[in-house]
């Protein structure tokens, strides 16, 4: 039944771990604060991802942010507590040769991450005192001791009962169809549940932020990208460092659970939007072709069966199921499991308890939009995570509640503005 409902000082729209941040900081600064889930709290990439809280291998522009969100997640642990299970003990990447070796370097050069983070070049005498349990002929690896991980599960959660708490309004199951505006200001939401006023939006969608933003002539360019991964059965808990290794990367719960996915590639299905800026996308998708697999399957058709003449267009923007539940990639999970079994011989018991996939968005260079676009005052945009928005979403949803109440951001926001796009060549995607 849609309802004109009277205003807040700020609407935040989309409940992901950026949108919970972001929420619970305004709302701790004393503003008024409706947050607007078309589904749950979390209930996209938020909670499908791996949980690694990850300085390690950011991209050397991105430093400022990630070491921002890593104090984030630090504050967060104290305020919020346990329920946030948040766990810093460690994240290492392995290499079996020199050529990994000299890719860790070259991005301890590039980031300054050993006097930033505290991250530094282990042997395999100490990755053998570090992960005893581990097997494997290891030529060295990367460790950033106070990098670690978080149940995925929990963590979004968290944060929204916190800004709950803090007197957040949340409604769940309400999908935000426009961004309203007058004179150059925004006004609210027109949601499926009727108008929502605020002079103040948060627009932290996740993969469907393009969607919203499009019609206000913003262009967000991303891509989305299937990521598959996994939660054993209970096993006997070994570590409490998040582990990377080529074939696999996992962490251990505390109920002895390990959550794992194939750090090798990820799935991209081609639909009918992979047409639309090939130009901002292919620099980076040949360079890294060996880490994307392209699939031509049902996607395609279910895209030109929606797009036919039908009455209910906002369906046709916001309710799309293969992104939001899309079908996890069963060989190459069992596949990543062989490996993990393998890599640690001790959790040869173990189970795949539950496989799942996400729809990650990923912007040309990886990088994540942060910005208060000038053509609307009000208005705020925090998306693109690009595959690690775990680890640096808490950090985003800090600087999005900052811009929303006009004050100057903690960090510098010149890699994140929306324009770089429209403007340049795209930045080369770093990992590691
Ligand atoms: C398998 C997998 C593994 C990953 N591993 C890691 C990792 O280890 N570490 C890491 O840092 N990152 C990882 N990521 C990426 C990370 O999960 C995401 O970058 C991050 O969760 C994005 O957060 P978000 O808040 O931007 O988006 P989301 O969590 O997607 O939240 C967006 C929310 O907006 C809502 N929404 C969308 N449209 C509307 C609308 N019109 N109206 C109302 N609500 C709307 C959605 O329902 C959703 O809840 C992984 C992702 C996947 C899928």
């Amino acid at each position: 039944m849609a309802e004109q409902v009277s205003g807040t000082d700020v609407i935040v729209v989309g409940a992901g771990i950026v949108g919970v941040t972001a929420a619970y900081e305004l709302a701790s600064a004393g503003h008024s604060v409706r947050l607007i889930d078309k589904g749950r709290v979390a209930g996209l990439q938020s909670s499908r991802n791996w949980g690694f809280v990850r300085r390690q291998g950011c991209d050397p522009v991105e430093a400022e942010l990630v070491q921002h969100a890593s104090l984030t997640w630090d504050r967060l642990g104290e305020e919020i507590g346990p329920a946030l299970t948040l766990v810093k003990k460690g994240l290492i990447n392995l290499a079996p040769d020199e050529a990994g070796l000299s890719k860790y370097r070259d991005w301890l050069r590039a980031s300054g991450g050993d006097t930033l983070f505290g991250s530094r070049m282990v042997g395999p005498d100490e990755i053998r005192d570090l992960l005893p349990h581990v097997t494997g002929e290891w030529a060295g690896g990367l460790l950033t001791p106070s990098d670690g991980h978080a149940d995925p599960t929990a963590a979004g959660p968290a944060v929204a009962a916190a800004a709950r708490a803090r007197g957040v309004v949340v409604e769940e199951g309400v999908t935000a169809l426009e961004v309203t505006t007058s004179g150059g200001r925004v006004t609210g939401v027109r949601t499926s549940a009727g108008r929502r006023a605020a002079g103040r939006v948060v627009v932290a969608a996740g993969a469907w932020s393009g969607k919203l933003l499009a019609p206000l002539g913003l262009k967000v360019p991303v891509r989305w990208i299937r990521a598959t991964a996994a939660r054993t059965t209970a096993v006997e808990h070994l570590t409490e460092l998040a582990v990377h290794v080529p074939a696999v990367g996992f962490s251990q719960l505390a109920d002895g659970s390990v959550i794992f996915g194939s750090a090798a590639w990820s799935d991209y299905d081609i639909g009918i939007d992979t047409l639309g800026n090939l130009r901002l996308f292919l620099p980076n998708f040949v360079r890294n072709r060996t880490m994307i697999r392209l699939h031509l399957n049902e996607v395609v058709v279910q895209d030109v069966l929606r797009r036919l003449p039908r009455r209910d267009r906002d369906a046709i923007r916001f309710d799309w199921p293969r992104m939001d539940d899309p079908p996890p990639n069963r060989t190459k999970i069992e596949r990543a499991h062989r490996s993990l079994t393998a890599l640690v011989p001790r959790w040869g018991s173990s189970r795949i308890a539950r496989a799942w996939a996400g729809t990650v968005d990923v912007t040309p260079d990886a990088l994540p939009v942060v910005a208060a676009p000038p053509q609307y005052g009000g208005l705020v945009v925090a998306t693109g995570m690009s595959s690690h928005g775990f680890g640096i979403g808490p950090g985003v949803g800090v600087v999005a509640a900052e811009l929303a109440q006009g004050k100057q951001p903690s960090i510098d926001l010149e890699p994140f503005r929306i324009e770089r796009f429209a403007e340049g060549p795209v930045r080369a995607h770093h990992h590691l």
